[in-house]
């Protein structure tokens, strides 16, 4: 019966040869990857051995009654029967036996993590005929050990070390490099030795029936799906548990059959740096695992020309055939047999930041490709990468565990467990990676110690994750599958440890920690990353800004395509050994003269400020924001400090701690502070637009175009607001006078509490722009305060109750709907309000795409995440519907 007639029998077995495939490439979660293009490139007409792929179907329910649905095997015959026809041999033949490999596949890539077998049909009978047919006894036996040495790894479940051991010694005995060169007569005594193995070790006996040993091939693949390693695989990368594999069974084609073959991988473009060139290694003499298992070094396939000829140039024909037909990189794995060239799988080639950004550029130039789908072939997460070192995309690992990326860079250090160790390690000239549930700031000096930080709690606005960024470090946090076990000295995830002092690589972009030294390289930002930016520029709506507090952030941030600052915080001017004391003078003051002192001599430190920064955004808006923080903050809390400031002061240390005390608040966040601060010490907004103004004027007197916006923050009624409003008016007319001059600028407002968003329109009377705060609008919507939501958010996420961490992305059933209701209700009040987003949010591309639809006027995020927000601002207009995430997957 042919099942493939009668639609509605469940079709289990997709067969491809002779030019035709029943699959197709669209069919990947029915065929799994590697089935899915081996079908496709038979239509194709691309030289690929005959076969069939076994449907994830069958492994899902395979995996449910742990039994082959019925039909199956039935099905299984009729292929085989069809591939015999195709090859003209028969399996089980003792004389010219078809001889098969029985590949795994699955429809997202686990590389490494489930099993091939090849050579399946050989047994003691047919390796002799296999040997009188090819008149090569070498090559027979060499299949045969093969054979053995992966059906009982895989199947037999025998240690594969103990094969290689016996592998090794024979080389050795015969004074040989390379297996290749082991004589028939060795690998006789090989294959009885390797037989001997699987006796004494395996959970079977080698079957010498081709039938029963498919059917043990494919039972394990299918098994393999659920093994510790592939489930601990999954778990790191979020595949979902019940894809199942697929299973390809394949006519085998023998690289190992003398000097006219080889097999060999190869990219289509250089997945380092994208340059359009064939890349890939390959091995004379050889079959399929022996290339990347590093037994023996593989050639550069630039040399292979010099051995095999033909093929070399077929391949690369085939290469660029195969490219253009994708429209992407293609990462390919074939084998050479007697000059022939043989494609055994291609896909999509995984690739750096930098790799991806040259492909999709130069793609667009050759015209596979336009502008556009260049533009949304470059995920705007990975962008970052571009500009830091980044883990080499062709190395080969499991990752212990992955966390949220974030901030980029790869890094590479031994395992430290606390701040002393790191400290320690960097004073002894040693790398070290430190691993902490979460960082406090007394970790700052080891933080700056380390090479990388990783945490097993907080967001990508916690402590660690913004420090790291300040300081342009590799971090990876909430890496929630990590335990620390610091008694034990060592890590532990997904069921694998990792031990104090030894190595570890940290993979900032992907959130990746990977056991051992994993080779990275060093990108560098160049001609195609400014012409991608340039095309992502010319179709985004929404304009980029950042989040800059010095002259030297507010460059960085315009190298990187800003378009002013959407977030100047004043606080972090307050900072530093001797401002910090003036701060602390003008907090303590207990006289309007004592404190207005403190206030002038802040001032010009504040004006001095202003003016670089203007300076470097001439032209551009700049958003000030007035002083935000509790005035607690700044002041001492441990009393060396204390006795320190009394000191500095002249105050008593019990004064300092009196005051402390009284400003002490139970709830900071919601407690004394933003425009209530400023209601309080009007003095402060004075002192601070004073100091703007005045930075503004000297600018433009010295012929530069500062563009001002003052900006108030925490703003929850529009009385708040006129009250704050007022006071800048009032002094910008001093400061006017004063100087006989003026300048243009805007007074507006954080949006950041619910209410604000409530009564927008009112509050749009007053403002001539908003500026979501989304971090405070979030803890005040949710009632989440982002400091304490570690004890609980984790669970939350692990069990679905928020998709998403809303401090990464814009909750937008909530927050999101607050946001709509302002933008709506502000532009009703005030056609053209101007309304942009500051805050962590303004550099996550999903919380753009919301930007784009709400329809803000821009975005602003941190310097480095400027290039981010350009291309993501440019996918929202492009690709308006959530596209499958750019997953951490390396597909
Ligand atoms: P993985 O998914 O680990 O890459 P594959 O199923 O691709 O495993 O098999 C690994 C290698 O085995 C292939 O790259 C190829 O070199 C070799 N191989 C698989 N099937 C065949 C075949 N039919 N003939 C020759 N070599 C094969
Ligand atoms: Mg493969
Ligand atoms: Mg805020």
């Amino acid at each position: 019966m042919d099942r493939s007639a009668d639609p509605s029998v469940q079709k289990y077995v997709y067969v491809f040869g002779r030019g035709h495939a029943d699959g197709s490439a669209g069919k990947k979660s029915l065929l799994g990857g590697k089935g899915a293009n081996l079908a496709e490139m038979t239509n194709l007409g691309v030289p690929v051995p005959p076969g069939f792929t076994i449907t994830t179907d069958v492994c899902r329910q395979h995996l449910m009654s742990h039994a082959m649905p019925e039909g199956v095997e039935e099905a299984v015959s009729e292929a085989l029967e069809r591939l015999e026809g195709f090859t003209g041999k028969r399996f089980g033949d003792d004389e010219d036996p078809l001889l098969v490999s029985v590949r795994s596949g699955a429809a997202v890539s686990m590389p490494g993590m489930m099993d091939t077998i090849l050579n399946l049909g050989l047994t003691e009978k047919s390796v002799a005929g296999l040997a009188r047919v090819s008149g090569d006894e070498r090559f027979a036996w060499d299949s045969y050990r093969r054979f053995l040495q992966m059906y009982g790894d895989v199947v037999l479940g025998v240690d594969h070390r103990l094969f290689e051991w016996r592998l090794t010694k024979h080389r050795e005995e015969s004074g040989v490099h390379e297996d290749s060169e082991l004589t028939p007569a060795h690998l006789k005594e090989l294959v009885a030795e390797y037989r001997g193995v699987i006796e004494d070790h395996g959970s079977g006996l080698f079957p010498d029936d081709p039938r029963e040993q498919l059917w043990g091939a494919i039972h394990a693949v299918f098994e393999s799906w659920r093994t510790p390693r592939a489930i601990a695989y999954r778990k790191a990368y979020g595949i979902p548990h019940d894809l199942g594999t697929a299973v390809n069974v394949q006519a085998m084609v023998y690289g190992n059959r003398g000097p006219s073959s080889g097999t060999g991988v190869a990219f289509t473009r250089n997945p380092a740096t994208g340059e359009r060139q064939l890349y890939g290694e390959f091995l004379i003499n050889a079959q399929g695992e022996d290339v990347v298992s590093g037994t023996r070094d593989p050639l550069s396939i630039d040399g292979m020309g010099e051995h095999l000829p033909g093929a070399a140039e077929q391949l690369i024909e085939t290469a660029a055939r195969l490219e253009r037909h994708y429209r992407d990189m293609q990462d390919l794995e074939f084998t050479v047999e007697g000059g022939r060239l043989y494609l055994l799988q291609t896909r999509t080639g995984k690739r750096t930041a930098r790799a991806a950004v040259r492909i999709a550029v130069e793609m667009a130039d050759e015209g596979v490709i336009d502008r556009n789908e260049a533009v949304l072939r470059v995920a705007p997460e990975r962008l970052e990468e571009v500009l830091h070192p980044t883990v080499d995309p062709s190395a080969e690992f499991t990752p212990l565990a992955v966390g949220n990326p974030a901030s980029p860079g790869a890094a590479i250090g031994r395992l430290v467990l606390t701040a002393r160790e790191a400290i320690e390690a960097k004073a002894a000239g040693e790398p070290c990676i430190l691993v902490r549930e979460e960082t406090s700031p007394d970790d700052f000096e080891a933080m700056v110690a380390a090479e990388a930080i990783v945490t097993c709690r907080g967001g990508r606005s916690s402590h660690a994750a913004v420090v790291a960024r300040g300081m342009g470090k590799c971090c990876v946090v909430g890496t929630r599958a990590l335990r620390i076990d610091e008694a034990a000295g060592l890590i532990r995830a997904n069921e694998r440890t990792v031990k104090r002092g030894d190595w570890l690589t940290v993979d900032g972009a992907s959130g990746e920690i990977i056991p051992g030294r994993v080779p990275t390289i060093q990108p560098e930002p160049d001609e195609h990353f400014e012409r991608l930016m340039s095309w992502a520029d010319e179709v985004r709506r929404l304009a980029v800004r950042a989040n800059a507090d010095t002259p030297g952030d507010a460059s960085t941030a315009r190298r990187h395509g800003a378009e002013g600052i959407g977030l100047c915080r004043t606080e972090h001017m307050f900072a530093g050994e001797e401002r910090i004391d003036t701060v602390r003078e003008m907090i303590l003051a207990s006289t309007a003269e004592e404190r207005q002192r403190a206030l002038d001599r802040l001032l010009p430190m504040q004006r001095d400020d202003f003016i670089g920064i203007f300076r470097a955004m001439d032209g551009l808006p700049v958003t000030i924001r007035l002083l935000d923080p509790p005035l607690h903050e700044f002041l001492p809390d441990d009393e060396a400090e204390i006795v320190r400031l009394a000191g500095a002061t002249g105050r008593s240390p019990d004064d300092i701690r009196a005051e402390v005390d009284r400003m002490h608040e139970a709830n900071p966040m919601l407690g004394n502070r933003g425009c209530r601060l400023a209601f309080e010490r009007p003095d402060l907004t004075r002192m601070q637009t004073r100091a703007i103004l005045e930075a503004a004027l000297a600018v433009q007197a010295d012929g530069g175009d500062p563009r001002p916006e003052i900006m108030i923050p925490l703003v929850g009624h529009v009385a708040e607001l006129e009250n704050q409003r007022a006071l800048a008016i009032e002094t910008a007319r001093h400061v006017f006078d004063e100087r006989n001059d003026r300048i243009d600028f805007a007074i507006g407002t954080m949006i950041e509490l619910p209410r604000a968003c409530l009564t927008a329109g009112e509050i749009a009377g007053r403002a001539e722009f908003f500026s979501f705060g989304t971090n405070d609008l979030t803890q005040t919507t949710l009632g989440i305060s982002r400091d304490d939501s570690g004890s609980f958010l984790p669970a939350y996420l692990d069990a679905g109750i928020y998709a998403e961490d809303p401090f990464q992305r814009i909750d937008r059933e909530g927050v999101g709907r607050l946001m709509r209701i302002a933008v709506d209700e502000g532009r009703a009040a005030r056609p053209g309000l101007k309304i942009g987003i500051c805050g962590e949010h303004g550099g996550d591309p999903e919380s753009v795409r919301l930007c784009e639809e709400l329809g803000l006027d821009y975005v602003s995020c941190s310097p480095f995440r400027v290039p981010v927000a350009r291309l993501a601002a440019a996918h929202a207009v492009l690709a308006p519907a959530e596209r499958p995430a750019a997953t951490r997957i390396r597909a």
